[in-house]
């Protein structure tokens, strides 16, 4: 038995002071409340509930910041030619590489506040495309990184079969690919499997995207592939996408899964950067969830989603941080946020009937659909027999130590860096920048010899 005491922490309905939070063996809450307790450790800290990572690819971290060079004999660069960059990379990956670049990402996830990824994982094959004796052998780093690094992963083996619409898969994307649905199912049940030595591990079943898969085994997925988990994909990322989508299929990516498929809470689709107002408006009713990836979105030039009118259908959203560029979830928050105030001229992004509280409103909206990505449907954000896992702001900060609580989730998510966490718990167990997180630190640094 461990019991803390933070100076505030953050329930659904607002800020409970001087909270004293007990906990098993296991880390689970065993109660909450306002009680003094003579053993608790006190921590000067506002808890938040550990935040969800719902979008990962977890190499691509190995390649934030080398893709900015940008040559004025080149000057359309776009989405496309960072592509090419990111398929050189994932061609010189090897599984021990792979470990190592997820256990430094997943270390820097936890010390921004991240207590779960959701690993969009994509890149199953060895360097000639072949597939490795364990299927699931890529995919094993990635769970073994998690347990190195104490972050929970839910990890999705993505169905990845075409080049485009229509088009056979190119060399480049040899590692990548499962020609079947049977083929997919091999693989995923390989996954499911590495899973279940590391049990802060959970599976997901994901297409790439309506251009990385036939439509038929599309479907096949969304009705035959385990119904109990989180099914997520890219949709609608690139204009040129859409377009594409519409010569090939007579529809635009969204529009044709909401015809096609009945998407409900357990569907997460990831950027859903270009919609029309009917998709905004169909999609939201359908209590599907959009996984925004503002760090990423605005590095590659996709687009901004149309948030405004999302939320106005009461839509789910989360956040994820893709390809790695950011790492911190308040910033992906402000991004987000300030997206939308460019283009609408106005500034209450992240409200509604419910709350005035920007900070609030939007730590609730991330928190929740970002849990039903990893495929955990609690919505209280600490509740007795849930597991602990919160992320700590220091409260003795400039902006922080005296600020009233109806300002203080705003001040956290508008004014703060990674520099003011204090720490993450993620089963009751206090996650720091620690011995740990050197060792992986210089592992990793000596592994980017060959990539930077
Ligand atoms: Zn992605």
């Amino acid at each position: 038995m461990k019991s803390y005491r933070f100076k505030a922490l953050l329930q659904n309905q607002g800020w409970l002071e001087n909270a004293t939070v007990s906990l098993n063996e296991s880390g689970n809450i065993t109660s909450i409340s306002q009680e003094e307790n003579p053993e608790s450790i006190f921590i000067n800290g506002y808890a938040l509930p550990g935040f969800q990572n719902a979008h990962s690819h977890a190499f691509q971290y190995a390649m934030a910041g080398l893709a900015e060079r940008h040559s004025i004999a080149r000057q359309a660069d776009d989405f496309w030619s960072w592509r090419e960059a990111m398929y050189k990379l994932a061609l010189n990956v090897n599984p021990e590489q792979m470990k190592i670049i997820a256990a430094m990402l997943y270390a820097e996830l936890l010390r921004n506040g991240y207590t779960n990824v959701a690993e969009f994982h994509y890149l199953h094959h060895d360097k000639n495309g072949k597939p490795y004796n364990n299927l699931a052998e890529m995919g094993e780093a990635l769970v073994e990184a998690a347990k190195e690094s104490g972050i929970k992963i839910t990890l999705i083996p993505i169905f990845y079969q075409k080049g485009g619409f229509g088009q056979p898969p190119n060399d480049r994307q040899r590692r990548f690919i499962s020609q079947t649905f049977d083929d997919y199912l091999m693989l995923f049940e390989a996954s499911a499997e590495v899973c279940k030595k590391y049990e802060g591990a959970k599976t997901g079943v994901g297409i790439h995207s309506m251009r990385g898969v036939d439509h038929l085994d599309i479907l096949r997925t969304a009705k035959e592939a385990p119904q109990d988990i989180p099914f997520h994909i890219h949709v609608s990322e690139q204009l040129k996408e859409v377009e594409d989508s519409v010569d090939y299929l007579g529809k635009r990516p969204v529009e044709w899964l909401l015809d096609n498929i009945e998407l409900n809470e357990r569907f997460h689709l990831v950027h859903a950067t270009h919609l029309t107002a009917d998709e905004t408006e169909r999609l939201a009713k359908t209590q599907a969830n959009v996984v925004l990836c503002p760090s990423t979105e605005g590095n590659l030039g996709d687009g901004i989603f149309p948030l405004r009118e999302f939320q106005s259908f009461d839509g789910n959203w989360s956040i994820g941080t893709d390809s790695h560029v950011g790492l911190n979830p308040l910033e992906e928050l402000r991004i987000l946020d300030y997206g939308q105030r460019l283009i609408s001229h106005k500034r209450n992004t992240f409200t509604s009937e419910e709350t005035e509280d920007s900070g609030l409103y939007a730590i609730t909206k991330a928190t929740i659909a970002g849990r039903k990505a990893m495929n955990n449907f609690e919505s209280k954000f600490f509740s007795v027999g849930a597991s602990f896992d919160a992320c700590i702001i220091k409260s003795d900060e400039p902006l922080l130590a005296n600020v009233k609580t109806e300002n203080l989730a705003s001040s956290i998510v508008y004014s703060t860096d990674a520099s003011q966490i204090y720490g993450t718990f993620v089963d009751g167990k206090l996650i720091q920048k620690d011995e740990e997180y050197q060792r992986i630190k210089e592992t990793f640094i000596d592994c980017m010899k060959q990539f930077r």
